[in-house]
C-alpha cells in the first residue's frame, strides 16, 4: 500500500457529485471575475472565522503582499519573523522593500519565540510577522503584548493554520491582519491557486480590496496603484463547498495525529507536543529525529511519503544573502531533524499503521 501526503483525489469523490454540479453551474453563469461565489466565499469565511472582513486573492503570497501593503509599512522598515517558514513568509516582506529580521523558533512548536523577539526590536521595526506553522498557533498573547509595548502591527500567516483557535479566537482575527492561502494541499484548499486577507479594520479592508483590483473601487477609477489579485470564481465555488467541511476536517486531522502519537510514544522519534491551551489542525505532523535524511529513504524506500518541511531556513537561502544572517540554533538544528509525515483527513487506521511500521522499522 502507497501512501500519499495527501490523499487529494479521495477527498474530491467525496465531494464529486456537489462539486460538479455547482462547477457547471458557475459555468453557465459565466461571471467568472468577483462573481457571486467570490463574494459569498468572502463572506462565509469571515463568518466562520469571527473576523469582519475576509478579502479573497490570487494565492497566499499575494495574500501576505496585500497585508502588508495595506499597512502603510515602508522600505527600509523592519518586519521580526521567522526563518522556519515558507519562502514566501519573508519574501513578500522583501517585495515591498521592507528587511526581514529573522528570530529563532521553540523547539516543540516551530513557531517563533516570543522570548527572543524583545531583542530583535530596533527604532525601525514596524511589525511582527508570526506565522502559525503546521497549524498551530503562535504564541499571540506574548506576541501582542509585545506589540503594545512597541507600537508594532501584527500581521499573521495563516496558510496553514484555517479554523485553527487561540483561546476565544481564530488565526488571522487576532493580529491586524491575516494571510491565507488554498493552494491544494492546504488544510482547505482549492483545486488551483487562491488566498485570503483577514482583518477586524474596515480602513485596511478597503484598501485590501482596492489594492487586489488595480487600485480601483470602481470600474476605470484608479486610486492607488495596486495589482490584479483576485479569487477565481470556479476556485470560490470550490471553497464553499469545503468550507462547510472544515471543522470536520480539522477534527480529523487531529485524530490522526493522536493515533500517531500514542503509536510513537517511547520510541526514537520524537512526536509533536498536542497543545491543550490552543487548537493545532495538524496542516503538517512533523516529527524530529537524528538521522534524518537515512530515515527519509527508509520510509520512501517502502512507499511511504515523507518530506522535509524545511530543509533550508530562510536566512540560509542565497535570496536573502543581502540581509543580516542571525545565528538561529534552534531553527538550523529543527531543519536537518525535523521530518514530516503523510496526514489528511481521509486517513485510515491501516495507513496510520502502516506509516508508523515503515517509521519504526528505519
Ligand atoms: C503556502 C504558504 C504560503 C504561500 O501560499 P501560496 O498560496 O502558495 O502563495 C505562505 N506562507 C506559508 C507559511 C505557507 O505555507
Amino acid at each position: 500500500m502507497s501512501i500519499p501526503m495527501v490523499d487529494l483525489k479521495g477527498q474530491y469523490e467525496t465531494l464529486k457529485t456537489e462539486i460538479d454540479s455547482a462547477i457547471l453551474q458557475a459555468l453557465g453563469e459565466t461571471r467568472f471575475i468577483l462573481g457571486p461565489n467570490v463574494q459569498a466565499f468572502d463572506q462565509e469565511a469571515a463568518e466562520y472565522l469571527g473576523v469582519n472582513h475576509a478579502i479573497s486573492c490570487a494565492n497566499g503570497t499575494d495574500a501576505l503582499h496585500l497585508a502588508l501593503l495595506a499597512s502603510g509599512i515602508q522600505p527600509g522598515d523592519e518586519v521580526i519573523t521567522s526563518a522556519f517558514t515558507f519562502i514566501a513568509t519573508a519574501e513578500a516582506i522583501r517585495f515591498i522593500g521592507a528587511i526581514p529580521v529573522f528570530v529563532d523558533i521553540q523547539p516543540h512548536s516551530f513557531n517563533i519565540d516570543p522570548a527572543r523577539i524583545r531583542a530583535a526590536i530596533t527604532d525601525r521595526t514596524r511589525a511582527i510577522l508570526p506565522v502559525h506553522l503546521f497549524g498551530q498557533p503562535a504564541d499571540m498573547n506574548e506576541i501582542l503584548a509585545l506589540a503594545e509595548e512597541f507600537d508594532l502591527l501584527v500581521i499573521e500567516d495563516c496558510a496553514q493554520s484555517f479554523g485553527s483557535r487561540y483561546g476565544e479566537r481564530a488565526t488571522g482575527a487576532i493580529g491586524a491582519s491575516g494571510a491565507f492561502s488554498f493552494f491544494p494541499s492546504k488544510n482547505l484548499g482549492c483545486y488551483g491557486d487562491g488566498g485570503m486577507v483577514t482583518t477586524n479594520d474596515e480602513t485596511t479592508a478597503a484598501k485590501i480590496k482596492m489594492l487586489r483590483n488595480h487600485g480601483s473601487s470602481q470600474q476605470y477609477h484608479h486610486d492607488v496603484i495596486g495589482v490584479n489579485s483576485r479569487l477565481d470564481e470556479l476556485q470560490a465555488v470550490i471553497l464553499r463547498i469545503k468550507l462547510k467541511h472544515i471543522d470536520e476536517y480539522n477534527r480529523k486531522r487531529h485524530e490522526v495525529a493522536r493515533a500517531y502519537n500514542e503509536r510513537l510514544a517511547g520510541s526514537r522519534f520524537q512526536a509533536p507536543v498536542i497543545p491543550d491551551d490552543r487548537d493545532h489542525v495538524f496542516h503538517q505532523y512533523t516529527i524530529l529525529c537524528d538521522n534524518r535524511d537515512a530515515v527519509r529513504e527508509a520510509v520512501l524506500a517502502r512507499e511511504v511519503s515523507c518530506a522535509v518541511y524545511y530543509p533550508i531556513p530562510l536566512h540560509q537561502q542565497k535570496a536573502f544573502a543581502d540581509t543580516a544572517q542571525p545565528e538561529l540554533p534552534v531553527t538550523e538544528a529543527t531543519a536537518q531533524r525535523c521530518l514530516s509525515l503523510p496526514i489528511f483527513p481521509e486517513m485510515t487506521e491501516r495507513q496510520i499503521a502502516t506509516v508508523c511500521e515503515a517509521l519504526l522499522s528505519a
